[in-house]
């Protein structure tokens, strides 16, 4: 189809009274990061719609793909542009249902006409257009009620505009219009899931991982780096902060009864995750955790590791299933990656019994035998940094993972 340009519609951004100009532009700069790799385009960003101009009507494929999963966009539509001139109309009309039904489809004409000064009214331009189209197409059956196929011709003074899909966007708002924040990133399936809900509120994520060589293997990372470069699907990049963990494990192992292992492990994750987000300028840390999964996700446990930063630490699953969990994993891609057996350096060193209701009093004395605060700066001072894109990964060759997938 010779489409024009793409029609979209922003959904919740649209209620967001002052800071509506924001959003928007933070909407248009994503959708521009997204389409780098195409043709230019140009994007006109009106009060209620947007318009991607095309240059290359055989990009529309693949730029649908790229907007499904941009947030802040409610749905959008390829558009056909005509001239001012009935017959023009008709046979674009048709060309363009005959190009999406398969077999059979319900459908319906909804003319609309800002030119006051074209010779058929509404009326006339919906019977003259669904006759001719019905007559052109087959399997076309009319629905007035939510038909599959909703031919929309919006007759304007410099032309007519044909649609007739209404693609369905990730909702939600766009990202970095409600700031940075940082996600504590296991390989498993909770956190990837966490991150992803952040990002659909408009929040811009960076990633830390904490990682215990020889105990974790150089395979566990690179499982952490593809799950970022899935989520960097969202957003067009994400940093990811790979924290050496192996010191500060090895020294709770040595000092805190077994078990309270565990909590203290966690606070040291959090003492980092903390100091590391301070650097990146981000306003709060995010992790995977969900009530009662395990023993470091009671509320006692919660206010026990909590008690060593003020920092908001944001808990999207809190409330969830693991069920649900699950669900959300293998829609937005991180399940299959998540459930590859690497070890995690929280499972190695995980003790028998861990405290459910630790006592904060307890861990902080237990923890005032080691010279924590060397330790955390020099685990801070080694981290590696890189930033993750959706293609990242697949140009390296990474003989021992590549098998794998
Ligand atoms: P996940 O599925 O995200 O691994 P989980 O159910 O296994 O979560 P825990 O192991 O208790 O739960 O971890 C709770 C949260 O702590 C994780 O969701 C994640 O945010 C953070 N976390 C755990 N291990 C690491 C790690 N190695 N690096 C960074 N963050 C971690
Ligand atoms: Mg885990």
């Amino acid at each position: 189809m010779n489409y024009d340009r793409i029609l979209i519609r922003y959904g919740e951004i649209s209620t967001k009274g002052k800071n509506r100009n924001r959003f928007i532009n933070q909407l248009k700069l994503n959708i521009k990061e997204s389409l780098s790799g195409f043709s230019a385009v140009k994007i006109e960003a009106g009060r209620d719609r947007m318009h991607i101009y095309l240059q290359n009507p055989e990009e529309v494929e693949g730029i649908i793909k790229r907007l499904k999963p941009i947030f802040g966009i409610q749905s959008f539509s390829p558009v056909v542009k005509t001239a001012s001139d009935l017959t023009e109309i008709k046979e674009h009309a048709a060309k363009l249902v005959a190009s999406l039904v398969q077999d059979q489809a319900t459908f319906k004409v909804s003319a609309r006409r800002a030119d006051k000064s074209f010779p058929l009214d509404t009326n006339e331009l919906n019977r003259e257009i669904s006759s001719y189209v019905l007559n052109q197409v087959d399997g076309l059956i009319v629905e007035m009620k939510n038909p599959e196929i909703e031919l929309v011709t919006e007759v304007r003074e410099e032309g007519v505009y044909l649609s007739a899909q209404k693609i369905p966007g990730a909702g939600g708002m766009p990202i970095g219009a409600s700031n940075k924040a940082s996600l504590m990133l296991s390989g498993g399936l909770d956190s990837p899931a966490a991150g992803y809900f952040m990002m659909k509120r408009g929040v811009e994520i960076e990633a830390i991982h904490f990682h215990s060589p020889p105990f974790t293997s150089e395979q566990s990372k690179q499982k952490v780096r593809k799950l970022t470069a899935q989520l960097a699907g969202y957003s067009g990049r994400i940093k990811l902060h790979i924290v050496p963990f192996t010191a500060i494990q090895q020294a709770i192992q040595k000092q805190v009864p077994e078990n309270y292992t565990m909590t203290s492990t966690r606070r040291m994750m959090l003492r980092i995750a903390d100091l590391i987000r301070e650097k990146s300028g981000s306003k709060a840390i995010v992790t995977g955790e969900s009530l009662g999964q395990v023993a470091s996700q009671t509320l006692e446990s919660m206010q026990a590791i909590n008690a060593v930063t003020a920092t908001p630490v944001l808990r999207p699953l809190v409330t969830m299933d693991k069920t649900d969990i699950i669900e959300i994993a293998k829609e937005i891609g991180t399940y299959e990656l998540s459930i590859l057996p690497y070890e995690d350096c929280c499972t190695i060193f995980t003790p028998a019994a861990p405290k459910t209701k630790p006592k904060l009093d307890k861990v902080a004395f237990y923890e005032s035998f080691i010279d924590f605060d060397l330790l955390i700066d020099e685990a801070v001072n080694t981290t590696e940094t890189e930033i993750l894109t959706p293609n990242t990964l697949l140009n390296e060759s990474s003989d021992e993972f590549s098998g794998l997938f």
